[in-house]
């Protein structure tokens, strides 16, 4: 079936809804919805057989208020400058949301990258890397790229070389990509960030009373049955901590088929699984169904962790899940969360419950700008602190801590502790403001535009008082 309408325009679409609840000068309102620039590359590469090809890749960044702009790297056969200017507008929103003081941008190369030799991919990289030098989109403090759909650590290493060797002397020149391996300036615990994130987020709307009562769900993750689209970077991780907290997964969807266990699918098991035999299709003990299909499984919470616009006018109708946990970027068209939300669903909306990813890529360029290592100051301090006081403790109380209960009690914060406390901080008080703007709104929006309110005025007030608007 024919798309309506691209990804930007369901993007801009859901932007105006918001922005026709607030107040905003709509000159202010359009210079925030407009994507600044955009450049779109063609380079030669050189095949291992000797043969060159043409590629295509874009990066655009969506909106200066802030500086710089901050946005992950797709590679994808699906990638075009539509789809990369909504993930860079929706990276802008997302930001704002989670106040994380970055623009939004996005990038994307247009390659089936099972296709390429691992030469041939650094190739690529590093080339795409060059050609956002020339043209000064990427730089500590102009634009700096994170990982994405079909990529990782190791292409943001490939770039932080192909940059730091061009800046030659740039203190900071570190700073120019996050998501980067630890051995090469990354932070502990970015792997895993977004999904953490979305485990938070999921968390924190099962925490709350009213909304689960109204879904007719218990309170807490316990027990909850859990659907989870893709298992990459994101899907695995999510997967892997709704699990460990009590949640059930009962269904887990690839690309080539998708598998449903009513007792539970172990995540690491199927992971396995599919590593050897290249697919999820078979998996023992489990019920396979069509990929698509998972998508309407018997479950409490779905969680789209793979691409967009997989949940259309067309499946909506029949998606059994009452909570939506947006960890893939717009996996809802606009049309499918109306139909959804008439139903009563909760949609956990994307620019919320991925920004794990985004806020930890900030510790990660907090931290390269600072050349230090979080906790390396204070976490003797603090294990000396808290020795002394259950020292005390021990005196007025007479009784003995073991080895074991001091080394647990007395733990001087590590660079992951303060990374994971840092990230939780930042879901739980974002999510909180969600609701707060839901309730100034009679809880008569969703929380996408919840979101989106809460997103515009934030980069409104950041182009108060400056007299550019009439
Ligand atoms: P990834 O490449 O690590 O994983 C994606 C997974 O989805 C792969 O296992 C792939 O095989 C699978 N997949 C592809 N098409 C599918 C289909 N039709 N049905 C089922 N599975 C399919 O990518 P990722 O980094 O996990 O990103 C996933 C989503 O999360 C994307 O929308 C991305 O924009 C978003 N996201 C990622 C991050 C991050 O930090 N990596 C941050 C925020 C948002």
């Amino acid at each position: 079936m024919a798309k309506r309408y691209s990804f930007l325009m369901q993007v801009n679409h859901a932007f105006d809804k918001a922005a026709a609840l607030t107040e905003h000068d709509p000159t202010v309102l359009k210079t925030i919805k407009a994507v600044n620039s955009v450049y779109h590359i063609q380079f030669p590469i050189l095949r291992d057989d000797g043969s060159i090809e043409v590629i295509h890749a874009w990066r655009a960044e969506h909106s200066h208020h802030k500086q710089p702009t901050k946005g992950g790297i797709r590679y994808s056969m699906a990638v075009n400058e539509d789809e990369i200017m909504a993930l860079a507008a929706l990276m802008t929103y997302k930001c704002a949301v989670v106040d994380v003081p970055f623009g939004g941008a996005k990038g994307g190369i247009k390659i089936a990258r099972h296709k390429f030799s691992e030469a041939e991919l650094e190739r690529i990289t590093r080339r795409y890397t060059f050609e956002l030098v020339k043209k000064n989109f990427i730089g500590p403090g102009i634009d700096v790229p994170a990982p994405d759909f079909g990529t990782g650590a190791k292409e943001m290493a490939w770039i932080a070389d192909t940059y730091t060797s061009l800046a030659t002397g740039e203190l900071n020149a570190l700073a120019c990509v996050t998501a980067k391996p630890v051995s090469q300036g990354g932070i502990r615990g970015r792997t895993e960030a977004t999904g953490r994130g979305v485990y938070f987020g999921i968390r924190e709307a099962c925490d709350n009373p009213e909304d689960m009562k109204r879904l007719g769900l218990s309170r807490g993750l316990e027990g909850k049955r859990v659907v989870v689209q893709g298992l990459g970077n994101v899907g695995y991780h999510a997967a892997k901590f709704l699990a460990e907290c009590g949640a059930v997964i009962v269904g887990l969807a690839e690309y080539e088929g998708a598998i449903c266990n009513p007792k539970g699918l172990d995540v690491d098991e199927v992971v396995e699984y599919r590593r050897t035999n290249e697919s999820i299709v078979d998996f023992p003990g489990a019920e396979n169904v069509e990929s698509k299909a998972a998508l309407e499984l018997d479950c409490d919470i779905l969680v789209p962790a793979a691409l967009e616009n997989q949940i259309t006018e067309e499946n909506a109708p029949r998606i059994k899940a009452k909570i939506i946990g947006e960890a893939a970027n717009g996996p809802t068209t606009g049309e499918a969360a109306d139909i959804l939300f008439q139903r009563g669903c909760l949609i956990l909306p994307d620019t919320y419950l991925n920004a794990g990813g985004v806020t930890v890529s900030y510790f990660e360029w907090v931290k390269n700008l600072s050349h230090v290592r979080f906790g390396r100051m204070e976490k003797r301090f603090e294990q000396g602190a808290y020795r002394r006081l259950l020292k005390a403790v021990e005196k007025v109380t007479g009784k003995h801590f073991t080895d074991a209960e001091i080394n647990e009690i007395a733990r001087g914060a590590s660079e992951e502790d303060l990374v994971n406390s840092g990230l939780e901080e930042t879901m739980v008080m974002a999510y909180q403001q969600l609701i707060e703007i839901r309730e100034a709104h009679e809880g008569k929006i969703t929380l996408r535009t919840a979101a989106l309110i809460n997103a515009i005025d934030k980069i409104a007030a950041s182009y108060e008082h400056l007299g550019i608007f009439p």
